[in-house]
C-alpha cells in the first residue's frame, strides 16, 4: 500500500497542510475520529488538483468550526440539519467539515431519515465509489486508506461506479454528477451504472431533479477546469434542459468559455492561480440576455445578492477597463500599481472579452514583463546593501524608484543599476585610481624573507622551463602533422 500521508503531504500547499494539522489537532482535542474524505482524497490518487480539503468527522463539526473560526478561519456557511461547515482557513484554503451520516430511505426516492453514524456508513451511503474513499487522520492510524466500496479499482479501470440500483432513484442529481465526474476525469460509466443509468433516463427521473439541486451542479461547473466537457455531455444526454430550457436552446457560450480557459491558463504560467467561477458562469450563460441570466440564476437557487454581484461584474470590469486606458495609467508604475490591486478574476475577463488594445497592452504588460521585474526586486535590495546603505524607510524608498525606472525599461544590467542606485543613494565611488588604492596594501605587505626570496625565484625559473617545454612539444606536434 503507499504511503497516502506521505502523499497527501507532498501534494499539500503549506497553507493546506497547515489546516489540515490544524483540524487534526482539534479533532484530538475534542475526542473525534477525523477523515479526509470525497473529492479530495479522489484527486489526491488521481493526481489532479487538489481544490478544497473535505473532512469528516464522527461527531459534530460545529464546535470545532467555533474553535476554527477563533484562529482565523472563515465559516462560509453553515448546516445545522446536515451538520455540514464549509470553511474558508487562512491562506485562502477552500475545506469543509462534515458529520458523518448515514441515509436510510424508507422508500427508493423519499427523502431520506439521517443517522450520524461511523465513517465506514458514511462512505458507502456516498453516490459514487470513487467518491467514497477516506483517509484516517488519527493518530493510531494515520495514513490509512479505507476504500469498503472498492474505489479504488475503479479508479484504477477508469470508471465512474454508482454504489447502489437505487443510485439515481434516491437522488435523480446525480445522473448530473455522473457525467460531470466521467467528462472531468476522462472516465465511462461501469456498464451496470451505465444500464441503471439509462433506466433512469427511460423512467423521466431527469425530470424530478429539484431546481437547487441542478443550481448546485451549475456552481460546481463553475469552477471546473474544462467546463466544456461537461456541458457537451449534458448537452449529448438532453440534460442540459434541467439547467434550463433557454441554455439548452440558446446553447452554452464555448466560445467565450474556450477564450477565458486560455488566459487561465497563461495566468497559471504568470504564477497566478485565479478563481475564475464568475467569469465562468458568465462565459457559459453569455448567450442569454440579462434578464433571462437573473431569472435563471434565481431558478436555480442563487442568492439575490449572489445575483446582483455576477450581474454587475461585466460593468465593474469596464470601469476598470476604462481606468487602464485613462491618464490615471499613463506611466508603467502608475498602471502596475493599479493592476496590482484589481481582483485576477477581472484582469481574466478583460483579458478574454475586451477589445480595448490599451487595456489589453497594460494588463499583459503587467504579467509578462513587470511582475517578474517584481519579483526580481530583492537582487536590487541586495545591491543597494552592497554598497552600504542600511536598511530602513530611505532603503525602501530607493528600492521601489529603481523598480519604476526599470518598469520604463531602465536598468537592466547590474552596472546600470549600480550607477542608479549610487545616485539615488548618494554614496559615492571609491577614489578611481587603482595605483593609488593599492598604495596602504602595500605598507601592509611584510617585508619578505631571504627563504620566501628564493623559493620565488625558484618558482619563476621553473614556470619559465615548463613554458619553454610546451612551446617545443608544441613545434615537434606541428613538425608531425607537416
Ligand atoms: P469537487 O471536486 O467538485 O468538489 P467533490 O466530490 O468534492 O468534487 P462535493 O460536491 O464537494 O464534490 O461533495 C463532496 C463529497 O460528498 C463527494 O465526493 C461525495 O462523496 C459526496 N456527495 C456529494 N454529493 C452527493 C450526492 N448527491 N450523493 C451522495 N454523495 C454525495
Ligand atoms: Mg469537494
Amino acid at each position: 500500500m503507499p504511503d497516502y500521508m506521505f502523499l497527501l503531504e507532498s501534494r499539500l500547499s503549506p497553507e493546506q497542510r497547515a489546516a489540515m494539522l490544524r483540524v487534526q489537532e482539534l479533532a484530538a482535542v475534542l475526542g473525534f475520529n477525523v477523515y479526509l474524505t470525497g473529492g479530495t482524497v479522489r484527486d489526491l490518487i488521481t493526481g489532479a488538483n487538489l481544490r478544497d480539503l473535505d473532512f469528516t468527522v464522527e461527531g459534530n463539526p460545529s464546535k470545532m468550526a467555533r474553535e476554527l473560526e477563533k484562529g482565523g478561519a472563515k465559516v462560509l456557511s453553515e448546516d445545522e440539519k446536515l451538520r455540514h461547515v464549509e470553511l474558508l482557513f487562512a491562506g485562502d484554503v477552500e475545506g469543509s467539515i462534515s458529520a458523518a451520516r448515514d441515509e436510510h430511505y424508507v422508500r427508493p426516492g423519499t427523502r431520506p431519515e439521517i443517522r450520524w453514524s461511523t465513517i465506514m456508513e458514511d462512505l458507502r451511503r456516498r453516490d459514487f465509489s470513487l467518491n467514497a474513499i477516506a483517509i484516517s487522520l488519527n493518530p493510531a492510524s494515520r495514513g490509512l486508506l479505507l476504500d469498503p466500496t472498492n474505489g479504488l479499482s475503479d479508479i484504477e479501470h477508469g470508471e465512474v461506479r454508482a454504489l447502489s440500483i437505487h443510485s439515481f432513484t434516491n437522488q435523480p442529481v446525480r445522473l448530473l454528477r455522473a457525467l460531470r465526474l466521467a467528462a472531468r476525469m476522462g472516465f465511462k460509466l461501469e456498464s451496470r451504472t451505465q444500464e441503471w443509468f439509462n433506466l433512469a433516463i427511460e423512467r423521466e427521473l431527469q425530470l424530478t431533479i429539484t431546481p437547487e439541486d441542478a443550481g448546485e451542479e451549475v456552481r460546481s461547473l463553475s469552477r471546473e477546469e474544462r467546463p466544456q466537457l461537461i456541458l457537451k455531455e449534458w448537452e449529448g444526454g438532453d440534460l442540459l434542459e434541467l439547467v434550463h430550457p433557454i441554455l439548452a436552446k440558446k446553447h452554452p457560450g464555448y466560445d467565450a468559455i474556450n477564450r477565458l480557459i486560455k488566459v487561465r491558463d497563461d495566468l497559471y504560467m504568470a504564477g497566478f492561480r485565479p478563481r475564475l467561477a464568475t467569469p465562468m458562469l458568465l462565459a457559459i450563460f453569455g448567450r442569454l440576455k440579462d434578464r433571462e441570466l437573473s431569472n435563471t440564476l434565481s431558478k436555480l437557487g442563487y442568492r439575490s445578492a449572489e445575483i446582483e454581484a455576477i450581474e454587475k461584474f461585466p460593468e465593474k470590469a469596464m470601469e476598470i477597463q476604462k481606468e487602464l486606458a485613462g491618464k490615471k495609467t499613463k506611466t508603467p508604475i502608475d498602471a502596475y500599481r493599479y493592476i496590482e490591486k484589481i481582483p485576477m478574476e477581472y484582469v481574466a475577463y478583460l483579458l478574454a472579452e475586451s477589445s480595448n488594445s490599451a487595456a489589453l497592452s497594460k494588463l499583459k504588460a503587467f504579467l509578462h514583463k513587470w511582475r517578474p521585474v517584481r519579483q526580481a526586486l530583492p537582487i536590487v535590495a541586495t545591491e543597494l546593501e552592497a554598497l552600504g546603505m542600511p536598511r530602513g524607510p530611505k532603503f525602501d524608498q530607493i528600492v521601489q524608484d529603481v523598480f519604476a525606472i526599470q518598469l520604463n525599461g531602465r536598468a537592466k544590467t547590474p552596472e546600470e543599476r549600480v550607477k542608479i542606485l549610487r545616485k539615488l543613494s548618494g554614496i559615492k565611488e571609491p577614489p578611481k585610481k587603482k595605483e593609488k588604492e593599492k598604495k596602504p596594501a602595500k605598507a601592509e605587505k611584510h617585508v619578505e624573507t631571504a627563504a620566501e626570496k628564493k623559493a620565488a625565484a625558484v618558482e619563476k625559473h621553473a614556470t619559465h622551463e615548463r613554458h619553454k617545454a610546451g612551446m617545443k612539444a608544441a613545434a615537434a606536434k606541428h613538425k608531425s602533422k607537416k
